[in-house]
Formats: C-alpha cells, sequence, structure tokens
C-alpha cells in the first residue's frame, strides 16, 4: 500500500528539477500524476501517455502558467485523464538575478506573471476539482529567498514573499472546504535550473565547489530532499496541517 494509492496529483513545471522529482516520488507511492509544463524543444502532441523528459506512468500536459486559456485546458484535460484532482503541487517558476535597478518594469511583470500569477491561475483552476476530493492538498514550491533577504535577487525574492503570503491567506480561506495549502522553502537545490546557473561561470565545476561550500552542510540541496517535503505535506499524513511553510535549505533559514 502506498501513501498515495487512489489519489491524483497535478505537478506544474513537473517536466524538471524539483517538479519531475516530486511528480516521481507521488508515483512511487501510488498517486497518478499529470505533470504540466511546456515541454519547450518537444513540438507537437505529447501523445497519449508520458512525454519526452517525462517517464511512464507519468502523464504529459502542455501548459503555460502564464496564459489563463492554456492552464484552464491543461487542468481540465489533467482531471479528465487522472480521474479527477486530490493534489496540486504548484511548482513552476523562473529566476532573476539583480538589485532593485537591474530589472525593468517588463521584467518584473515577466516574473510575477510565471511565479505569482502563474500558481494563481492554476489554483483557480483546480479549485473546482480539490473541492471535489475527500483529500485535497496544495503544495506550493515558495524559496528560502521569500524570507532570507538574499543580495541580488529583490525581484525573484519579491515573487516568493507573495507566494508565502499567498499560502497561508489561501489556507485560512480554504481550511473550511477541507483544502489543505502549504509551501516549502528550498535553498539552493541541485536542478537543472542551478546547473544552468553555473555553466554560464567562467568554471562550472569551481563555481559549484564554491557554491557548496557556502552552504551550512558544505552542499546542495536535493530534489529529491524537496520532493520528500511535498510528498508530505500532499498527504493525509499531514492532515492537520495548513498555512505553514517547511524549509529544506541544508540550515541556512536558521542561520
Ligand atoms: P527547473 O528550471 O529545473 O524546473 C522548472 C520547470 O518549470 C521547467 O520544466 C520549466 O519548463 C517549467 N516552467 C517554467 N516556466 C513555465 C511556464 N510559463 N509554464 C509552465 N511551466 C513552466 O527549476 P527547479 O529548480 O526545479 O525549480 C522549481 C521551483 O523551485 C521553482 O518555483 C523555483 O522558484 C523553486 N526553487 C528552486 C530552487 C533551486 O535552487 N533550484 C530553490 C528554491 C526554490
Amino acid at each position: 500500500m502506498g501513501t498515495f494509492d487512489g489519489l491524483t496529483a497535478v505537478v506544474t513545471g513537473g517536466a524538471s528539477g524539483i517538479g519531475l522529482a516530486t511528480a516521481t516520488l507521488l508515483a512511487a507511492r501510488g498517486a497518478r500524476v499529470a505533470c504540466l509544463d511546456l515541454f519547450p524543444g518537444v513540438p507537437g502532441d505529447l501523445g497519449a501517455s508520458g512525454a519526452p523528459g517525462v517517464p511512464e506512468p507519468l502523464l504529459g500536459v502542455r501548459a503555460d502558467v502564464t496564459d489563463d486559456a492554456s492552464v484552464r485546458a491543461a487542468v481540465a484535460e489533467a482531471a479528465d485523464r487522472l480521474g479527477g484532482i486530490d493534489i496540486l503541487v504548484n511548482n513552476a517558476g523562473i529566476g532573476a538575478q539583480g538589485g532593485i535597478e537591474d530589472n525593468d518594469d517588463d521584467e518584473w511583470r515577466r516574473v510575477f506573471d510565471v511565479n505569482v500569477f502563474g500558481m494563481v491561475r492554476v489554483a483557480r483552476a483546480a479549485l473546482p476539482y480539490l473541492r471535489a476530493s475527500r483529500a485535497a492538498a496544495i503544495v506550493n514550491t515558495c524559496s528560502i529567498a521569500a524570507t532570507a533577504g538574499l543580495p541580488q535577487r529583490v525581484l525573484y525574492s519579491s515573487t516568493k514573499g507573495a507566494v508565502l503570503s499567498m499560502t497561508r491567506a489561501m489556507a485560512a480561506d480554504l481550511v473550511a472546504e477541507g483544502v489543505r495549502v502549504n509551501c516549502v522553502n528550498p535553498g539552493t537545490a541541485d536542478t537543472p535550473w542551478v546547473s544552468r546557473l553555473l555553466e554560464a561561470a567562467p568554471d562550472p565545476e569551481e563555481e559549484r565547489r564554491a557554491l557548496s561550500a557556502r552552504q551550512p552542510m558544505g552542499r546542495l540541496v536535493s530534489a529529491d530532499e524537496v520532493a520528500e517535503a511535498v510528498a508530505y505535506l500532499a498527504s493525509p499524513l499531514s492532515g492537520s496541517t495548513t498555512g505553514t511553510d517547511l524549509a529544506v535549505d541544508g540550515g541556512m533559514h536558521g542561520l
């Protein structure tokens, strides 16, 4: 018996990193899971099951979280193919670097459109299905950036601050309807996103060592460790927990 036997889950940003690790873990524990993602570089129909980069039994469903029509169609398709939605992992996100003077209005709108409004759109589309579930849970991927005051991350941190506030306020609104809402706050996690950042450095391996050395535990957080935290908050095992945030950050939060 798996923790998620008989349950269904939608994971946004499910084709990479934390999203893919979470989708894989939920499926291994018995959930039927749809990964909503852009599937960049994959032209045309994703096929009846799976999708390039999303191994079976995971379903791939193309969605752009910045486009409301795309989100509504993808959530409806996922619910149809899975037979409802019990769990929403609102995880799709993009990064941004720089101080307060470094990003123009268009960049602020672009990053908020993915990281904040994207989660709003997907939650709105999924709520009718979640309300019909006996084990409804939303888990948003936030970040330690929401509260840590990281240098050169003003825009990104602001989006994650909004995600944290949204999580708490949604939890208050939805608790009486049986829909729990929580978030995870990863520290620097070893995902394709961070690999891309490291590859842009003159010496990627040296940069990786330096970045690891700056972490309290001397290493990056793994996507699988974040996935375990998401799985806990998504599961009936955390049935009395709502409106909280769980740090998975190698101790950064506590220092
Ligand atoms: P990643 O780049 O490996 O994966 C993100 C996925 O989101 C990609 O598959 C991408 O295609 C998808 N995506 C981006 N824009 C989208 C859109 N408009 N519509 C649909 N899908 C879209 O990144 P990751 O490191 O796994 O990050 C996942 C989440 O974790 C993000 O919300 C990020 O802010 C958060 N996070 C990451 C770290 C880290 O260090 N990696 C730390 C804290 C929080």
